[in-house]
């Protein structure tokens, strides 16, 4: 028997050290498997952030979880993450309004950067001395069924070939092990992009480095059709996303359609974007494509697994992207233990269990756009997040609105749909209940 009382010590590659991959790294280091990551580009931790393009990403209870797991989650909420406890929007005259994630127990969600997340798990796997991390790899080549892989290194230009007992394919959207595996029979595939693009611009700190805005909130400008939004960095800059139709997009070609636009539409975001930055990154910049990709099943076998983007890139309207990611992880994690590493069962498992749920966050993330650049402005909307925040005020262990069971539980995300569902059927027959009382009590009146 191998050590940590595993039977047998598995040689795992993963592919892509990407935020999920450098995490399921971690969690099968920590279970005693010997894992190899192998990531396309250098290693991040040497690679200068370029200002304006980093993303960073809202961290909510999915990603904790599996943060806490491998005993990070300390680190990243008391010194990395800035709170965001509501929505701020912000109207085109200027004025906004907050509207909070959870009323009822203030909880928030993170705003992190993902380089520093990134580094950071990384060099968590450092303490493991089963971890071996090759950096400038790139998949160019696999056969699932026997667990061989063929990687280019980029930086020899030789390539190399490894043989795993298991290949897990973490490496994003554009997944080369996923791409191997829709050689498959009975392999399902769809990918959608979708018309809008996104663009990042930056809102620098203050000359003595503090806040233009305030900081604890995910700022929206809702604008009908598109939307900008504005998350808190570590160094007291935002990191500000123009979300909107391409041909929106084309049609700012220029110095002055640009002002002309952002004058009309996010005039309040001109003095804190600067006019000069704000020409610069946005005519510099060109729009990125926004990608869902649905497919089943994620195995092969017991040889071959893809997780995060690889398995379910979704539109990122919901921040779940990373932490759906993370949760797979987490999973992932629960069935080793649970079958004592035995993959002929894990692999199948994970696989039939975990779709309905990704594809039930790709659809809600598609619906939370319109949501975000549109509803969020609308009268119903308002009376229907009271009426929600009222139910769970009141029933908290009953009525878990939408977003909250999301964002702030590990509810299955298929369950939080059902559960929205009998809510919608319940506040239809309230409202029919009401009419109809409304009615009786005009007719009694009147009679
Ligand atoms: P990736 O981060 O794409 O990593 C894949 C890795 O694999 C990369 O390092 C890549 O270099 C490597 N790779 C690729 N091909 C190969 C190859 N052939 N060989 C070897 N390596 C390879 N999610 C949230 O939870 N919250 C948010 O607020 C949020 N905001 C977002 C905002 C935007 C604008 C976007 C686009 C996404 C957002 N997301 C968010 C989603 C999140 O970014 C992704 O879900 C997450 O990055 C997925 O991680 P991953 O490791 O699966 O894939």
């Amino acid at each position: 028997m191998a050590e940590n009382g595993l039977k047998k010590k598995l040689n795992i590659a993963v592919v892509g050290g990407g935020l999920v991959g450098s995490l399921e790294a971690l969690y099968l280091a920590k279970r005693g498997h010997n894992v190899s990551l192998y990531e396309y580009r250098e290693d991040i931790r040497n690679t200068p952030q370029v200002r304006g393009r980093s993303i960073n990403l809202a961290l909510s209870v999915r990603g904790r979880t599996a943060l806490k797991d491998v005993g990070l989650e300390d680190h990243i909420i008391q010194n990395h993450g800035i709170p965001m406890k509501a929505r701020m929007i912000h109207r085109t005259d200027g004025s906004t309004y907050e509207i909070p994630y959870d009323a009822r127990t203030n909880q928030c969600i993170y705003s992190v950067g993902r380089n520093y997340l990134n580094g950071l798990v990384l060099k968590e796997t450092e303490n493991y001395t089963n971890v071996e991390k090759h950096f400038n790899h790139k998949l160019i080549e696999a056969n699932l069924q026997k667990g061989a892989l063929t990687f280019l290194n980029t930086d020899t230009k030789g390539t190399v070939q490894v043989n795993a007992d298991l290949i897990i394919g973490a490496d994003g959207a554009f997944s080369a092990v996923r791409k191997a595996m829709m050689k498959q029979p009975l392999f399902d595939y769809s990918q959608k992009y979708i018309e809008h693009g996104y663009l990042e611009l930056c809102i620098p700190p203050t000359e003595d480095g503090q806040f233009q805005m305030p900081a604890n909130y995910l700022h929206i400008w809702p604008r009908g059709n598109f939307m900008m939004i504005a998350l808190p960095n570590q160094d007291c800059s935002w990191t500000v996303t123009l979300f909107m139709p391409f041909q929106n997009f084309k049609a700012i070609d220029s110095e002055e359609t640009l002002l002309d636009f952002f004058t009309k539409y996010f005039p309040d975001s001109i003095p804190l974007i600067g006019r000069k930055r704000l020409v610069e990154d946005f005519l510099g910049g060109s729009p990125s494509p926004l990608l869902a990709v649905k497919c089943r099943p994620y195995n092969v076998a017991d040889k071959a697994l893809i997780i995060g983007d690889a398995a379910h890139a979704v539109v990122p309207f919901y921040g779940q992207g990373m932490n759906a990611g993370f949760e797979d992880c987490t999973l992932l994690d629960r069935l080793f233990q649970y079958h004592h590493d035995d993959l002929a069962k894990i692999l199948p498992e994970f696989s039939e269990t975990r779709w309905r749920d990704t594809f039930a966050i790709s659809d809600l993330a598609m619906y939370n756009y319109i949501e975000m650049r549109d509803l969020v402005t609308r009268p119903s909307y308002l009376v229907r997040k009271a009426m929600d925040d009222f139910l769970f005020w009141l029933l908290p262990g009953v009525w878990v609105p939408l977003y909250n069971s999301v964002t702030f539980t590990t509810m299955p995300y298929s369950h939080c749909v059902k559960n929205r569902e009998w809510q919608n059927t319940v506040l239809l027959y309230l409202f029919y209940f009401i009419i109809f009382c409304v009615f009786v009590g005009v007719w009694s009146y009147l009679r």
